[in-house]
């Protein structure tokens, strides 16, 4: 059995209290590892060397982080097939696209690297003898807390701008998911960064993400994960009025209009729904489909959700895997036995898969679910598993849109349709954060992504993204006064 440490202040360390908690393959319900779980204790060591840690590598020159930063995007594409390896070992990331995943965020250093290289700042003309300029620093200490769903991706999103930018930063990953941060780890072990510059504790969320999240040698928290969570962490940061970052959960509409090219809607919007098993903040969540395409759109979705290839994440054939955990399978099927009782009309899956060597393993297979209505915990709570909600139909486009922003949620839509006016429309009167037309949309660090209403505050990439880990400062200078 695999024995791990935590890597605080540049050394690798059991917790304080000597204990540590197991993790399992989903797959298999199998233990794989034993983890140090960190407390307390743990957080303020991290904290303590990251404050030290900070002097020292905010003032190297830009030039010097960014190069640590194309370092850093060097060690994850040469290591992408281990990562993948450990995603689909600890997660149940299907193979087939585990280490594309993780090559794939060697693009967020490279991009941090030579963007932060050229964040300007502005002067202000205020009259001959005053002027004001403007510049960005550093907040200081960023503590990540991260989810489950996509361990590494969800860490090196807030990593590569926040180092790079000549933050420390201490990572809480997910309890159930920390291998791959503590490979990741072991990685950035070679490079010589300054002791402190990157801490990783695992441990529980109550506990170690709590305590990052109220200490007062944080300055910033920059977090992904569920409302519930991102509501507490909101609550204990107020307390020394840090920075937030909050990158939450999603209902996101999918609206497909009379005038949509089916099929295409449902090739985009299938592998989205179960890719990762449904476990992706911008899945659909709620289908609006228009009256005259109903049944078609209904016909092909069913059909294309039968051949979705669950199993094996080890089977390069998988297209869907397990869900993560059995208390999160628990979680999916309550929502499914929701839906029922509420009086959903259940046609697709609902049900474990029975046959090996998916008897073993956190299993649900795919799911659809029609006649949701708007009222429904379905269709108004985040189900984060394999399971399609087709709503009501419509035929009034300003019924769907009303409908698509009845959701305390504003995270993302997609609207299908071949009038790209009316698209448009749609575009402008959605209230979420990206709005997709005519494809299931795709991400990368030169792209805003964030929500509306309780989906987030902030952004993830862009410069804007960039933006969130620095502090802008501005510097006022009369230009009569210094006479000797
Ligand atoms: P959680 O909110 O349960 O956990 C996220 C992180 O917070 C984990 O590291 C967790 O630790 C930690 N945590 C839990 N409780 C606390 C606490 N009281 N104080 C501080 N930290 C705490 O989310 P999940 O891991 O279940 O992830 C799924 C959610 O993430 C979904 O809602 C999904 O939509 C959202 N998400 C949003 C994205 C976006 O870009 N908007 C992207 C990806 C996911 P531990 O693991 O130990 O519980």
């Amino acid at each position: 059995m695999a024995q791990h440490k935590m890597w605080i202040g540049g050394k690798w360390v059991e917790a304080e209290s000597g204990k540590t908690y197991p993790v399992f393959n989903p797959a298999t319900e199998a233990e794989i590892a034993q983890l140090p779980l960190g407390g307390k204790a743990d957080v303020e060591k991290a904290v303590t060397a990251a404050r030290k840690a900070f002097p020292i590598w905010s003032e190297k020159p830009q030039t010097e982080r960014s190069q640590f930063a194309l370092k850093i995007a060097a060690l994850l594409r040469d290591n992408a097939a281990e990562l993948g390896r450990i995603d689909t070992l600890d997660h149940g990331s299907p193979s087939l696209r585990a280490a594309s995943q993780a090559a794939r965020t060697s693009q967020w250093f490279e991009w941090a690297a030579y963007n932060a290289r050229s964040l300007m700042g502005n002067t202000v003309p205020i009259s001959s003898n005053e002027l004001a300029y403007l510049q960005r620093e550093p907040v200081g200490v960023v503590a990540l807390i991260t989810p489950w769903n996509l361990p590494l991706v969800m860490i090196i999103q807030k990593l590569a701008p926040a180092l790079t930018l000549g933050n420390t930063c201490i990572i809480k990953p997910p309890s159930i998911d920390s291998l791959q941060a503590l490979k990741l780890a072991e990685l950035l072990d070679t490079l010589g960064l300054p002791p402190g510059t990157v801490n990783v504790i695992t441990g529980p969320g109550g506990i170690v993400g709590n305590a990052l999240a109220s200490h007062r040698g944080v300055d910033m928290v920059a977090f992904t994960g569920s409302c519930e969570t991102g509501k507490e962490i909101m609550a204990l940061a107020s307390n020394t009025v840090k920075h937030l970052q909050l990158e939450l959960g999603g209902k996101n509409p999918v609206i497909v209009l009379d005038d949509a090219d089916v099929d295409a809607a449902v090739n985009g919007m299938m592998m989205f729904q179960f890719a990762n098993s449904g476990q992706i903040c911008a899945a659909p969540g709620r289908f609006y489909i228009h009256e005259k395409v109903y049944e078609e759109f209904l016909e092909k979705v069913t059909a294309a959700a039968k051949k979705m290839v669950v199993g094996d994440p080890n089977d390069e054939k998988t297209q869907m895997g397990p869900l993560v955990s059995s208390e999160h399978r628990d979680k999916v099927e309550g929502y499914i036995k929701s839906g029922i009782d509420e009086g959903a009309n259940l046609i697709l899956g609902g049900k474990r898969p029975t046959n090996p060597p998916m008897n073993k393993g956190y299993y649900v297979v795919p799911t659809i679910f029609t006649n949701v209505r708007q009222g429904m915990t379905i269709a108004r709570e985040e189900i984060f598993g394999p399971v399609i909600c087709i709503m009501e139909k419509f035929n009034l486009d300003e019924k769907a849109i009303e409908m698509a922003n009845d959701s305390n949620y504003g995270l993302t839509a997609y609207v299908w349709t071949k009038d790209t006016a009316r698209a448009v429309r749609f575009a402008n009167k959605i209230a979420a954060g990206t709005i997709v037309l005519n494809n299931a949309g795709s991400g990368g660090p030169e792209l805003p992504w964030g929500g509306y209403k309780e989906s987030g505050i902030g952004k993830e990439g862009s410069l804007f993204g960039l933006y969130e880990y620095t502090n802008l400062k501005r510097i006022h200078v009369d230009l009569m006064t210094p006479k000797r």
